[in-house]
């Protein structure tokens, strides 16, 4: 057993959560005017801000390109590990979305930091120059991951993050009979990022499963 890892259960991830910093006001606020303008509640659980902030930080990263913005949640948390003159780049195809995250961002402290682009990130993905990114998250439509994988290898600098969300695909990588039409889509990209050599990948198991990986 010496080489076996320890069986994480709910009650370790709740142990991590009351041993990470707890939400601010700030973003309690903006995840209640969400809920309350209809918009789902699928934003990066607050541990795994937490652990992306800390992989930004000690990555030094300042140019930071996102791919779903949703309500705004993580590009605010990612753009607080920036230091004076970072950036974060989001890409949103909901105009609903795009406007609710573009008013919160504005009454952030990191309102500076922040640049949504509207428009689907299949096109404007391509349109944004090689290598100008230090760290890439992604986190929209499944489907497109392997297009989104494909344009973070251009734009992210050799030796910079690349990091994934959902590779659990929300609880139900395992299921049998899954019940979401995603998570075929999650598993094939699983697939696909074991078998890019230009990446070092490994899923950590924060929140639905995050890809943390490295350019080669
Ligand atoms: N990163 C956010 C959650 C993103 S949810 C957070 O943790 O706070 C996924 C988002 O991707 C949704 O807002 C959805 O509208 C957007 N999206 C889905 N397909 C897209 C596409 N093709 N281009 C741009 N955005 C897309
Ligand atoms: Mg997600």
């Amino acid at each position: 057993m010496s080489n076996a890892s320890t069986r994480v259960t709910d009650e370790h991830f709740a142990y991590i959560a009351a041993r990470t910093t707890r939400e601010d006001d700030f973003s309690a606020a903006l995840k209640s005017a969400a809920r309350k303008a209809g918009i789902p509640e699928i934003w990066i659980a607050p541990e795994q801000a937490s652990f992306m902030q800390i992989l930004l930080r000690a990555a030094r990263a300042e140019r930071v390109l996102e791919v779903g913005t949703l309500a705004g949640y993580s590009a605010i948390m990612m753009a607080r590990a920036l230091p004076e003159g970072g950036r974060v780049t989001t890409l949103e195809f909901e105009r609903k979305h795009a406007e609710f995250a573009r008013a919160w961002i504005a009454r952030s402290d990191v309102a500076a930091k922040i640049e949504v682009v509207e428009g689907d990130a299949r096109t404007t993905l391509p349109k944004l120059p090689a290598g100008t990114f230090d760290a890439a998250f992604l986190d929209a439509d499944k489907s497109s991951y392997p297009i989104y994988l494909r344009e973070s290898l251009r734009l992210v600098k050799r030796g910079g993050l690349i990091l994934v969300d959902n590779a659990f695909a929300f609880g139900q990588l395992l299921d049998e009979a899954p019940t979401d039409p995603e998570v075929e889509a999650v598993r094939a990209f699983n697939d696909l990022v074991a078998k890019t050599s230009e990446l070092q990948a490994v899923i950590v198991p924060m929140g639905d499963g995050l890809w943390v990986g490295v350019r080669r």
